[in-house]
């Protein structure tokens, strides 16, 4: 099975890309397609662009492009998801798909046009606390019920289901918000590996020890958001979350 590095070199075989001069050269012909996430969007976007994340895409693109032979120029924060963007448009039927190179940044940092948008809905925001897709290493924010239980949290609470008699514990806060099986849950913190981690629903508070999960391998120095690795709370004692390979 290909990794990400493979898959992305594959798709950029299939597609075409353009620098961000060359993509400026298109503007007030193309249609710029922003396909980053809300947080990103809203810190500075190329004017006149159009703004659908890389999630919705497929399902959206149709009401927001419905001319399939539309120029499009496709860029998002490096080049990544903007190149697998655009080999979804054209497996979509758009004829005429450029992926934008160096992405917005290099596009920002060449000292090109940029505005700040409107701020959007605060739903739209929401995954930001649990999952980053800024880079293409692909992190999310998970934490093992287990360091809640040895933390005794007041936020851990237990309920007995009466209809099947398990018992039942959850995250008050719903900083996760799964609700775990105590007999499971137990049986498997006795095995070697544990009960593992589940993802975050919410954002950390201070005494919660998150990790973070990284789904690719990346570059070094390649995260542009190092602050996901920090709990949204400032406090000086909140925690600061690990790279989970850290403990590999
Ligand atoms: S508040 Fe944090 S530490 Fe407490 S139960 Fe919820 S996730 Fe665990
Ligand atoms: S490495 Fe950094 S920028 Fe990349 S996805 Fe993870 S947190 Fe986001």
């Amino acid at each position: 099975m290909a990794n990400f590095r493979e898959l992305l070199a594959a798709t950029k075989a299939q597609i075409r890309e353009v620098t961000p001069e060359q993509a400026e050269r298109e503007r007030g012909r193309a249609t710029f397609l922003d396909v980053r996430e809300a947080d990103e969007h809203d810190q500075g976007t190329v004017p006149g662009s159009i703004f659908l994340p890389r999630g919705n895409l497929e399902l959206s693109i149709e009401g927001k492009i419905p001319d399939k032979s539309t120029p499009v120029v496709v860029y998002c924060a490096g080049g990544a998801r903007s190149a697998l963007a655009a080999k979804s448009l054209t497996e979509l039927g758009y004829t005429d798909v450029v992926s934008m190179s160096g992405g917005f940044n290099q596009w920002k940092n060449e000292g090109r046009d940029w505005i700040t948008p409107q701020s959007l809905s605060a739903d739209i925001r929401r995954t930001d606390v649990s999952e980053c897709r800024r880079c293409a290493t692909f992190c999310d924010r998970v934490i093992r019920p287990a360091t809640c239980v040895a933390a005794g949290c007041s936020a851990l609470y237990h309920y007995d289901d009466p209809l099947t008699g398990r018992r039942y514990m959850g995250c008050l806060h719903k900083v996760f918000a799964t609700e775990i099986d105590v007999e499971l849950f137990q049986q498997a913190e006795r095995t070697r590996n544990g009960f593992g981690a589940v993802k975050l629903a919410a954002a950390p508070l201070r005494r919660c020890q998150f990790d973070v999960e990284r789904a690719y391998e990346a570059e070094e120095d390649a995260c542009v958001n190092r602050r996901f690795f920090d709990s949204p709370d400032e406090a000086p004692d909140a925690v600061r979350a690990f790279d989970l390979r850290d403990r590999l």
